[in-house]
């Protein structure tokens, strides 16, 4: 159950009313934000709140996410990193190598997908290799090289967290904090990227189910970051001539319970950089407000996932058909 304060209210009656919760055996969370005063209430019977003065509305949400759910923001969420949107109605492209490998190397996948219309660039510099004898980013120089590239291109950067002993270099070097999909349920960076105060993309664990993608995304909302995308980036099933099962309804079905902006990424979804065009086209028609894509200068040479990442000619391809699935569908770019 979700309550909403009148704004204004002092939050000295709010306390008293979290401590009546309490002693009825009920819990309840409180959380201001953008003005807004919410409390989360488990255990306790709505009519508990009827006839209290300082009470908006009562939202009987019956899910184990309440912040994340649509009922909160029915018209749905907008986030803004940089000069980038995320909302309904629009649809907004991330693209970038897997690693950054070189300042020439981001520099020049930059110059090339900033004209064909990505508004956001992505990078890693601290990579989640399978292998701990894979390359594993350039670290602390690798954000350097992407922050000063995105600046001169003025592009927000994301740029993904690993490790929380690294959190305080990627807040100074990234615009949106990633978390992947291998860290999707660490319940203490989640934690941790709540309380950063910059934009995060939320991964779908690859074998978690939306409503875990949603639980996890309460984490961080609970900390009071409304400034979070969710990203669909291919699940683990049978299946293996993709690398991961893009799960394409979990958009229409993400859509219906959270006001979060969800985007797709085809990259890791397809592991080859031939499929990637026809999801990203799937993800527009499906209701996707934006991806998130993995582009390289030399595909074949790329220091991680380069079977996956597309060629410059390959993201002008993905861009056009993904201009023309957007006009029909009735997305601005
Ligand atoms: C990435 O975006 O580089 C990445 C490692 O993605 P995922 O966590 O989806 O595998
Ligand atoms: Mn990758």
């Amino acid at each position: 159950m979700l309550i909403r304060f009148h704004r204004n209210t002092d939050e000295d009656s709010v306390n008293k009313l979290k401590k009546s919760v309490e002693q009825t055996g009920g819990s309840a969370f409180y959380l201001s934000h953008a003005g807004d005063m919410l409390m989360v209430v488990n255990g306790c019977n709505p009519e508990f709140f009827s006839n209290i003065s300082s009470i908006e509305s009562v939202l009987n949400i019956d899910t184990p996410y309440q912040l994340a759910n649509r009922a909160l923001h029915p018209e749905g969420s907008v986030v803004n990193v940089g000069n980038a949107t995320f909302q309904e109605g629009k649809f907004t492209v991330i693209a970038g190598p897997c690693s950054v490998e070189s300042f020439a190397q981001f520099k020049s996948i930059g110059e090339s997908v900033k004209p064909q219309g990505a508004k956001m660039l992505r990078g890693g510099a601290y990579k989640p290799r399978t292998s701990p004898y894979s390359f594993q980013g350039l670290g602390e120089d690798g954000l350097k090289i992407m922050s000063d590239v995105a600046k001169s291109l003025d592009l927000p950067l994301v740029s993904e967290l690993i490790d929380p002993r690294d959190a305080d270099v990627l807040y100074k070097y990234a615009d949106m904090i990633q978390i992947g999909t291998r860290n999707a349920l660490n319940f203490p960076l989640l934690r941790l990227v709540g309380e950063m105060g910059k934009p995060v993309l939320l991964k779908r664990g690859q074998s978690s189910t939306v409503k875990e993608l949603l639980t996890a995304s309460e984490y961080i909302l609970s900390c009071g970051n409304f400034d979070l995308i969710l990203c669909e980036r291919g699940i683990r099933t049978f299946e293996d001539s993709t690398r991961n099962t893009l799960d394409i309804s979990a958009v229409p079905v993400l859509k219906k319970f959270t006001h979060l902006p969800i985007i797709i990424d085809p990259s890791h979804a397809a592991g080859r950089a031939e499929y990637v065009t026809p999801l990203a086209l799937a993800a527009v028609a499906a209701g996707a407000d934006g991806i998130i894509t993995e582009v390289h200068c030399k595909p074949q040479e790329a220091l991680s996932d380069k079977e996956q990442a597309l060629s410059f000619e390959q993201f002008e391809t993905l861009m056009n058909g993904v201009r023309a699935v957007a006009k029909a569908v009735g997305k601005e770019m």
